[in-house]
């Protein structure tokens, strides 16, 4: 079973994980690194700028 972060669409292997990058998601605007590299699909969605701007952001705000 997987289950996916329905505002990043990173994909998770335990449904907590997953809740709490969603919850993250919806409240920051961004995502917690600490959780998304976590995600099965991460390298996938490296690739896609929406994802990777996102990370960008994350650096930024050390
Ligand atoms: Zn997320």
């Amino acid at each position: 079973m997987i289950y996916e972060c329905h505002v990043c669409k990173l994909e998770y292997l335990d449904e907590d994980t997953a809740k709490r990058c969603q919850e993250w998601c919806e409240n920051h605007n961004s995502c917690n690194f600490l959780i998304a590299k976590q995600a099965i699909n991460k390298e996938e969605m490296l690739k896609q700028s929406v994802t990777d701007e996102r990370f960008k952001t994350l650096d930024e705000t050390k």
